[in-house]
Formats: C-alpha cells, structure tokens, sequence
C-alpha cells in the first residue's frame, strides 16, 4: 500500500557546528511518525512572496519521539543550504515531509556484520546506523574526508565503541605521520577497512554519485554480492 506523506511544521530547538561548512539542526516534530536509519526528509521552504522551493536531507539519529536531526553541508552558490546551515535558528520554523525511502534503511534487529562507506556528507545517514547500534553487531565504517577538518561528527567516532571500527581516508591533507598518503579511495582500501565477501555484510555506502558509483564497483570486484551493496547519491534535489 502506497502511504501518503503529509507535510510536518517542524522547530529548530538547536543548532552544531560539524565543521566550518556544515551544521546539524535538531527539530522538534510533535506529530512525527518514526523512521529508521538510513531514510531522508523532504524540506520545504516558502518565501513570503509565495515561491517555494524542496531538498532532501538524510535522517542523522534514530528515531527519538518528536525529536529529528538533519545535518547539511553548505553548498557556497547553493539556494537552500546556505540558509539551512547560516540563517536558521533555534525558535524558527520549517516544513518537512517523510520519513522517506525504504531501500536504503538498516534495522537495529539485523545481524549480519555491516560495512559502512561515506564520502564527505554521505556520512549522515550513516551516522544513524552507528547511533542506532545497541547489540554488538560488528560494524565497520570507511569514511573519505578531504581534510581533518572535514570530518562531521569527530567527538563521537572519536568515543571507543566495542565492535566498531573506525578509518578515515584523507583525499587532500592528512594530519601529521598518517600511514596513509592522502589519495582518493581504491579498492586497497575496501580490502583493509572493509570485510571480507566471506562474511557476506551488509554494505551501505553514501556520497556524492561518483564516489558511490567507484565505492561499489570497488566492493563488487573484491566479490561482494551486488545485492547486499546499497546506495544512496547525494545528488542535487528538489527544484
Ligand atoms: C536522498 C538525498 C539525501 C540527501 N541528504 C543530504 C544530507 O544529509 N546533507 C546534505 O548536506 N545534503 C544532502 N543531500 C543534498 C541536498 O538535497 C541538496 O542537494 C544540497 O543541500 C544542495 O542544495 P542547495 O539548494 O543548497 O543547492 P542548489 O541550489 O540545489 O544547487 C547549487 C549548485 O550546487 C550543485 N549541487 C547541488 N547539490 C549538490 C550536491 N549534493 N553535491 C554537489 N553539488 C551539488 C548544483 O548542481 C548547483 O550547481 C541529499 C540529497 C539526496 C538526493
């Protein structure tokens, strides 16, 4: 059965910096319905004029009652963005819809051991995976950052967590006697951060599409089955 998304007022009740260009807006949603990791929202912003324009952005936590958290990085020229990471702030209102997408979704009650690979914002919904970890399911996560700055969520991927292993890959600058010459990601890497196809994980992977593209080409030629390869392309939405 098709569900029908309404669209939701929801609250800014706080605001994070992630890095000089990115920020996590928390909302408040009273009427909101759930979601599950890994799925986006739509929102909708509506000028006094009338005029009125929609994005999507992943989900960055589980579920929790009316609470939401979206993370966005600014895109410099870019028309909504801007006013997401810049001008929002705590007491102010948008609209949004969803939660959306059934695909790209992990259940805390899986089991298999899960790769995850981000490049740059991609780690959002990937982020509500790892938060929403409550068994010691194992879990991977091969995150590709241009600088150490970069990175969203430092303090928390910082915090040692049985059964979570952490690796950055530094594309332009990496913090001093990093084993690692910065370099875009290749199939080395998936070989020593990921899993082995043996042990059949689940792999999620999230980035802009031509990183996501290279990511699971890359896991389909160390053998992982396709079909336990999902997708999600931070492409540019809405309109
Ligand atoms: C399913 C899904 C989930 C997403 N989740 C997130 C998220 O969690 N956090 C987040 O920050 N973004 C996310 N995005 C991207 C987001 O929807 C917007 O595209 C982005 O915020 C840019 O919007 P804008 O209005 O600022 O730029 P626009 O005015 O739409 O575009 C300005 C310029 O930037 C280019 N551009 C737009 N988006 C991108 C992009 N993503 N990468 C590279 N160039 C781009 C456009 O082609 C254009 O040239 C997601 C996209 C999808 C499809």
């Amino acid at each position: 059965m098709v569900r029908r998304l309404n669209w939701h007022v929801a609250e800014v009740v706080d605001v994070r910096d992630e890095t000089a260009a990115a920020r996590t807006l928390v909302l408040d949603v009273p009427d909101w319905p759930g979601h599950l990791p890994g799925q986006h929202v739509d929102v909708r912003l509506t000028a006094e004029d009338g005029y009125s324009t929609q994005r999507s952005y992943s989900l960055a936590a589980p579920a929790d009652g009316s609470r939401l958290e979206l993370t966005v990085q600014r895109v410099d020229d870019g028309e909504v963005s801007p006013y997401l990471t810049q001008v929002l702030e705590p007491g102010d209102q948008l609209e949004l819809r969803g939660p959306v997408g059934g695909w790209f979704v992990w259940r805390p009650t899986d089991t298999a051991p899960v790769l995850l690979v981000a490049g740059g914002s991609g780690i959002v919904p990937l982020m509500a995976m790892i938060r929403a970890r409550t068994t010691p399911v194992p879990f991977r996560l091969l995150y590709s950052v241009r600088t150490p700055e970069d990175r969203y969520y430092a303090a928390d991927l910082r915090r040692p967590v049985p059964g979570l292993d952490v690796t950055y890959a530094y594309t332009r600058t990496a913090p001093p006697d990093w084993p690692r010459p910065p370099a875009r990601l290749g199939k080395a890497d998936f070989a020593t951060a990921g899993w082995p196809a043996d042990f059949a994980p689940d792999c999620f992977v999230c980035g802009p599409t031509g990183f996501v593209e290279m990511a699971a080409d890359a896991l389909q030629a160390l053998g992982h089955d396709p079909g336990k390869i999902k997708t999600e392309r931070f492409g540019p939405s809405g309109g």
